[in-house]
């Protein structure tokens, strides 16, 4: 990707591009940043608190999975859903991107991340250097719960184990955590987004490094936050790139 091309991704995702005075040829922020990533910078890992254990609930392939969550009536979410939504991308992928769970858009087309909040990511994405073909995204309850509400405690340990199982069976080398509930759910934590942002985690018995952004549809509603996201790619990105 040219510095022009991740130019333009940062605008799309509304973050402000600083450009230097008084240079030959003028370079954003955020493509160096990435040159200084890619010059594999040591990351200090935060002390993790107690992440989720490993699933012990399946030992399901892909398609046994995928046909587990398409019949699944193993919470009340069920009763709402038009479509169960399993998640997208390369399952060999870096990156894994784990968000709360289905709004009305996903529910309908049944793929996580589409609609607004949706672009946004892929531009975030996109400004990491890579598509959303080429990272895994999937979310933490399959089904949507109603009123676009948060899901309830019981919702979540009825669906853990699908998300716990494709996490296994990606083996991502990231795992960024998008939103409140994702980040809460993933490292079992009621701390504030705002406060476990900022801090390298890791996820399981493989000790997964695990960073935490605000979701998209959080950072539509308040784009002064756009640049915190920034910074919490950039943190993900030091530690590895999505390709
Ligand atoms: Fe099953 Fe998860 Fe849907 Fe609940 S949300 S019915 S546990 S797939």
């Amino acid at each position: 990707m040219t510095p022009e091309q991740q130019r333009q991704y940062l605008k799309h995702m509304g973050v402000p591009v600083w450009v230097r005075r008084h240079q030959p040829e003028p370079e954003a922020v955020a493509p160096e940043v990435i040159r200084e990533v890619q010059a594999e910078v040591p990351v200090a890992v935060e002390a993790a608190p107690p992440a989720v254990p490993p699933s012990t609930s399946t030992d399901l392939d892909w398609p046994a999975l995928q046909t587990a969550v398409a019949g699944c009536h193993a919470c009340g979410l069920h009763q709402y859903r038009s479509n169960t939504v399993f998640g997208v991308g390369d399952p060999s992928a870096r990156w894994m991107i784990v968000g709360e769970g289905p709004g009305a858009d996903e529910d309908q087309q049944g793929e996580p991340f589409v609609g607004r909040a949706g672009q946004l990511l892929n531009a975030m994405i996109k400004a990491c250097g890579a598509e959303r073909a080429q990272v895994y995204i999937a979310n933490v309850v399959k089904c949507r719960p109603p009123e676009n509400r948060n899901p309830l405690p019981q919702e979540v340990a009825s669906c853990i184990g699908y998300l716990q199982r494709q996490i296994e069976l990606v083996q991502p080398q990231l795992i960024l955590a998008v939103g409140k509930v994702a980040a809460q759910t993933l490292l079992q934590s009621e701390e504030p987004i705002g406060r476990l942002r900022g801090q390298v985690y890791q996820y399981g018995e493989q000790a997964i490094p695990l960073v935490v952004t605000y979701h998209p549809a959080y950072l539509l509603r308040k784009p002064t936050e756009k640049a915190k996201a920034w910074d919490d790619l950039k943190q993900a990105l030091r530690i590895i790139t999505p390709l």
